[in-house]
C-alpha cells in the first residue's frame, strides 16, 4: 500500500508540472487522447487514493478468543457477567500460587416487592441504579480486585446477585469487614420518580482455597452462607462447612433419619421450668435427641438443621407432639397439672395440617389445649411472616400457649411482635449466662424484660445456672425460669416419678 502511495504522488507531481507547460506551448497541437488519457489517469489516482485511505482507517480488532462486549456484560447493569469474572478469578489464582481470595456474593433481598410495585421495566431501572451504587462503593475500598472491564469492581451474576473478588492479602477478616461496610453503604432507599424505593443488601462469603478451588463451587458456597443468613438471621456472612447439605456423610445421615422414628432411635428429654420465688414447677420443655446406633447420642443441633433443610422436620415434630400429648394425659391421670412445651420449626408452621393434627391429638388423649406450649424461634416467625400469621392465629384460637423462643437474638421488629398472637417470650440463655459477672448483661436483660412487659407478655429466663442470677431476675420482675440451677434435662418417661419425688405444689391448669 505504501508503494501505491508513492506512485500516485509521483504521477500527480509529473502531471502538475508537465500538463500546464504542454498546454501553454502546444495548446492547439495536442491531440484529444492526451487530455482523455490524463483525465482517465487522474480518476484512477483518485479511486486508488480513496481505497488506500479506507484501508488505512483503524478497524475494530476482533480476536478469535474474545467474545463481543454484550456476551461479557449484563444487559441491565452493563457490569461484567459471570463468565468474565470467572476468567479474572482464574487469571488471578494461576498468576499467584499463594493467592488468598474471598468471593463476596451480594444479593438484593426482597427485590420481588420492587418488581410487584413498579413493574419489570422500572424495577430494572432500580436494579441498574443499585448496581451502579454498589460498583461505586466497591471502588472506594481497598482489596477489591478491579475486573478486566475498564471501571468495574463488581460482576453481575444475573437476577439480583452480584459478585466481588477480594484479595485477602493475609488479612483474615478483610472480606467480612468489606461485606459489612457495603451492606451499610448501599442500603439507603433510592428515589424513583419521587418515590422512595426501599431494599436490603445481604452478602455471603466463601474463601479460596479454604472452601474449594473451583469457581462454581465457591459461588455456590457463598450462596449457602447467604441463605443461612436469610433463614436464621445469623450475623456472620462467612460460609461454614456444616452449611453444605450434600456431603456424602450428610446424605447417609438423611437416609438414616428417615428410618429413625420407625426404628425407635429418637428419644425425648424434658427440662422443668420453675417459678423463681418458690421453685414450684409449672412447666417443662421437651427436647429431642437421636440415639444413633453408630454415631452415639446426637444433640438436636447435629441433626435438626439437616432435617429442616431436607423437608424431614414435620414428621419428627408430629412424633414429638404425639409423645408430649400422651405424657400430658399420663400426668393428668396422676393428678399432676403441668404444662409441656414443644419446639416448633419454621417449616412446621407452613404445614397447613399442623393445627388440625394437634387438635386431633388433644381430643384423642383428652388433654386441655392450655397445657400445651409451642416454642417458636424468631426465624420461624420472620422467614415468611404473612404465611405464618394465619397459622399462629389458628393455633391460638385452639387455646394453645405460644412462646417466642430465644428472644433478643434475632431481628423481630416491635411491630411484628405486637402482630403475632404470643403470650410469652423466652429470653435467650446468652443474655442470662453473663448476668452474674457483667452489669451490661444485667442492663440488657432488664431492658428485654421491660420491653416484654410493655407488650403484656410473660417472661421466661432460660439457661439460669447461678443462684445470684435467679435472685437478680426475681428482683427485675422475671419470675419464670429454666436452667441447670433447677434441673438438667432428663428422660421424658421419668417425669411423673420426678414430679412425685419433688412433691411440688401444682398450680391450677
Ligand atoms: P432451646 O429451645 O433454646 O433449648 C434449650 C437448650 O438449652 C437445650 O439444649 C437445653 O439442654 C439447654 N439448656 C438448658 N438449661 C441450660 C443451662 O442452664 N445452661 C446451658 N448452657 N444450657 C442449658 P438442647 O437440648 O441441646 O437443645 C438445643 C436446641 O435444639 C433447642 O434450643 C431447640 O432449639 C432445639 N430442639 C430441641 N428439641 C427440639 C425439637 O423437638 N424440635 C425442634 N424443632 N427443635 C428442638
Ligand atoms: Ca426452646
Ligand atoms: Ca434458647
Amino acid at each position: 500500500m505504501r508503494w501505491s502511495l508513492v506512485v500516485v504522488a509521483l504521477f500527480y507531481a509529473v502531471s502538475a508540472a508537465a500538463v500546464p507547460a504542454a498546454s501553454a506551448t502546444q495548446a492547439n497541437t495536442l491531440p484529444w487522447w492526451v487530455f482523455a488519457g490524463f483525465i482517465g489517469l487522474s480518476l484512477l489516482c483518485v479511486f486508488t487514493t480513496i481505497l488506500w485511505w479506507r484501508a488505512r482507517r483503524p478497524q475494530p480488532t476482533v480476536t478469535a478468543s474474545q467474545p463481543p462486549f454484550h456476551l461479557l456484560h449484563d444487559d441491565i447493569s452493563g457490569l461484567p457477567n459471570k463468565w468474565l469474572v470467572k476468567q479474572d478469578f482464574l487469571t488471578f489464582i494461576t498468576s499467584r500460587p499463594q493467592a488468598q481470595l474471598a468471593l463476596v456474593l451480594v444479593k438484593i433481598d426482597q427485590f420481588e416487592r420492587v418488581n410487584q410495585l413498579l413493574g419489570y421495566s422500572h424495577a430494572n431501572l432500580v436494579l441498574s441504579q443499585i448496581a451502579r451504587r454498589l460498583n461505586q462503593a466497591a471502588a472506594t475500598h481497598q482489596g477489591i480486585l478491579p475486573l478486566s472491564s475498564t471501571d468495574a469492581f463488581v460482576a453481575h451474576l444475573g437476577g439480583v446477585d452480584f459478585l466481588l473478588l477480594v484479595d485477602q492479602q493475609g488479612k483474615q477478616h478483610q472480606a467480612g469487614y468489606l461485606a459489612h461496610q457495603l451492606e451499610q453503604q448501599i442500603a439507603e432507599p433510592l428515589l424513583l420518580r419521587g418515590c422512595a424505593v426501599d431494599y436490603r443488601i445481604l452478602s455471603g462469603i466463601s474463601l479460596y482455597p479454604q472452601h474449594g478451588q473451583d469457581f462454581s463451587e465457591l459461588v455456590e458456597k457463598a450462596h449457602l452462607a447467604l441463605q443461612q443468613r436469610l433463614k436464621s438471621a445469623a450475623d456472620s456472612p462467612l460460609y461454614q462447612d456444616e452449611m453444605s447439605a450434600t456431603t456424602p456423610d450428610k446424605l447417609a445421615m438423611m437416609a438414616e433419619l428417615q428410618q429413625a422414628i420407625a426404628s425407635q432411635q429418637l428419644q425425648l428429654d424434658v427440662q422443668p421450668q420453675v417459678l423463681l420465688p418458690d421453685r414450684q414447677v409449672v412447666a417443662a420443655e421437651v427436647l429431642l435427641r437421636w440415639a444413633h446406633p453408630v454415631r452415639g447420642l446426637l444433640a438436636p443441633k447435629q441433626f435438626i438443621p439437616l432435617a429442616e433443610r431436607m423437608g424431614l422436620m414435620f414428621p419428627l415434630t408430629c412424633w414429638v407432639l404425639q409423645q408430649t400429648i400422651k405424657m400430658l394425659a399420663t400426668l393428668q391421670k396422676e393428678g399432676i397439672v403441668l404444662q409441656l412445651a414443644v419446639n416448633i420449626s419454621s417449616s412446621d408452621l407452613l404445614q397447613i395440617e399442623l393445627a388440625e393434627h394437634i387438635q386431633q391429638l388433644l381430643a384423642k388423649h383428652q388433654v386441655k389445649p392450655s397445657q400445651l406450649i409451642l416454642e417458636l424461634k424468631e426465624e420461624a416467625l420472620m422467614t415468611e411472616p404473612q404465611a405464618v400469621l394465619p397459622m399462629l392465629q389458628r393455633l391460638r384460637a385452639l387455646g394453645l400457649v405460644l412462646v417466642l423462643d430465644d428472644f433478643g437474638t434475632g431481628y423481630t421488629s416491635l411491630g411484628m411482635l405486637r402482630e403475632f398472637p404470643l403470650q410469652q417470650v423466652k429470653i435467650d440463655a446468652q443474655f442470662i449466662s453473663g448476668m452474674h459477672k457483667s452489669d451490661a448483661q444485667v442492663a440488657i436483660t432488664g431492658a428485654i424484660i421491660d420491653l416484654a412487659k410493655n407488650l403484656r407478655l410473660d417472661v421466661v429466663a432460660e439457661g439460669v445456672e447461678e443462684q445470684p442470677t435467679a435472685e437478680k431476675l426475681t428482683r427485675m420482675g422475671c419470675i419464670r425460669a429454666q436452667g441447670f440451677l433447677f434441673s438438667q434435662p432428663f428422660a421424658l418417661a421419668g417425669l411423673p416419678a420426678w414430679m412425685r419425688q419433688h412433691q411440688f405444689n401444682q398450680p391450677a391448669g
